[in-house]
């Protein structure tokens, strides 16, 4: 099984936050409760050149094995004769960890020598790794040709799936999709292919700028990406022709440097003074925002309102947080997805009262831009 334990550790190589080994218990006891053994793989990092301890999977085990309520075995190399005995020797109910994929060049070069040797000794394959669904690597995607019958996905993948073909296939209506963060440029091809779906694209956050620079507002040192200015604008005409309500700031936190205890004022979006930068997306479009997110039945989250890693400019992002869960509360389906709205969601409590809450950041923004996955098409064909 294809796990992504590519957890954080601290300086004593301890799990600082266990959510991604939490996340592929349910498929791992299934296997031994219908008496199979588990052999997991994962990557840890980015190790350059072979093996290194800070990047062991060996720091993970005791989390996993307390999670599992069981011990588990360790196997010092993913892939060689020690290894493959230690797969054979396996009985059911035991569960064996192999060393980082990554410690191998073969891996990311999704080689299949390599593959072939991973998939030794085992006789079933599931990928529950949804973290690295969009790379086609040896773990990932390549090994599945040697179970060309028995190669499924396990419940973390299936759950993902469900949520977002839900919401790009069968959304209710009305489906809005809130999208901020920092760049315009990071999220060009997620929106132009939401623009074919949704009926309300909300934009906040940094890209904000790019969209009103475009249209010919003032945003003083607000982040601002002018060389996207005419697809900031391809992308307004595009929402228009579509039919597509484009709901952009009308008013801003300002502050006077990039700095939690800056001197601040509340300004127009469109009139940021000279020198001052739009850190934060103000009342009134606080108001708007969370009228239309109230009035929609499918509702995409995608990065933060503004730098709410700083305690005075959280107020946009925690209130359109709030607005999701009280949507769904309602009875709206809602789905939270990339690294900092998920950051976000965990950083006011609100992931219990969201419908789903993306493990998988690029992987996730890749299936919604429209692509085909390679871990994905290696299983579903
Ligand atoms: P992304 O990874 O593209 O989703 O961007 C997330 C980052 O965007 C966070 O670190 C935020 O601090 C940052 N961000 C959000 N709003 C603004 C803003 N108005 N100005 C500068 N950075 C912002």
């Amino acid at each position: 099984m294809r796990v992504d334990f590519n957890v954080p550790l601290n300086d004593k190589f301890e799990v600082t936050d266990d959510t991604r080994v939490r996340a592929a218990v349910p498929s791992i006891k299934r296997i031994l409760e219908k008496g199979g053994a588990t052999i997991l793989m994962s990557h840890l990092g980015r190790p350059k050149e072979g093996p290194e301890n800070k990047f062991s999977l060996k720091h993970v085990i005791p989390s996993l094995s307390k999670l599992l309520g069981k011990p588990v075995l360790f196997a010092e190399d993913c892939i060689g004769e020690k290894t493959l005995q230690m797969k054979k020797n396996l009985k059911p109910g035991e569960v064996l960890m192999l060393e980082n994929l990554r410690f191998y060049k073969e891996e990311e070069k999704g080689d299949e020598i390599f593959s072939k040797k991973l998939a030794e000794g085992a006789d079933v394959y599931v990928n529950d790794a949804f973290g690295t669904a969009h790379r086609a690597h040896a773990s990932t995607t390549i090994v599945a040709k040697f179970f060309p019958d028995d190669s499924m996905f396990g419940y973390l993948i299936l759950s993902e799936l469900d949520s977002m073909d839900k919401v790009l296939h069968q959304p209710a209506k009305p489906f809005t999709a809130v999208m901020g963060g920092a760049k315009v440029s990071d999220k060009i091809l997620i929106i132009e292919n939401l623009l074919n779906k949704v009926d309300n694209l909300i934009i906040g956050g940094g890209m904000t700028y790019t969209f009103i620079r475009a249209q010919g507002g003032k945003t003083g040192a607000s982040i601002c990406e002018e060389d996207k200015l005419d697809l900031a604008m391809e992308l307004i005409n595009k929402a228009k022709s579509k039919g597509v309500n484009l709901y952009l700031p009308v008013d801003n936190i300002a502050a006077s440097k990039f700095d939690n205890n800056a001197e601040t004022r509340l300004t127009k979006s469109s009139d940021v003074p000279d020198g001052w930068m739009g850190l934060d997306i103000g009342p009134e479009t606080i108001k708007t925002f969370s009228e239309v997110i109230g009035k929609s039945k499918t509702i995409l989250w995608n990065g933060p309102m503004g730098v709410f890693e700083m305690e005075n400019f959280q107020k946009g992002t925690v209130s359109i947080a709030k607005a999701i869960a009280q949507a769904t509360g309602n009875g709206a389906f809602s789905l939270v997805g990339g690294g900092d709205s998920v950051a976000a969601v965990n950083k006011y409590n609100l992931a219990e009262k969201v419908s789903y809450v993306s493990t998988g950041g690029g992987a996730m923004l890749e299936y919604m831009e429209g692509k085909v996955l390679p871990g994905i098409k290696a299983i579903r064909g």
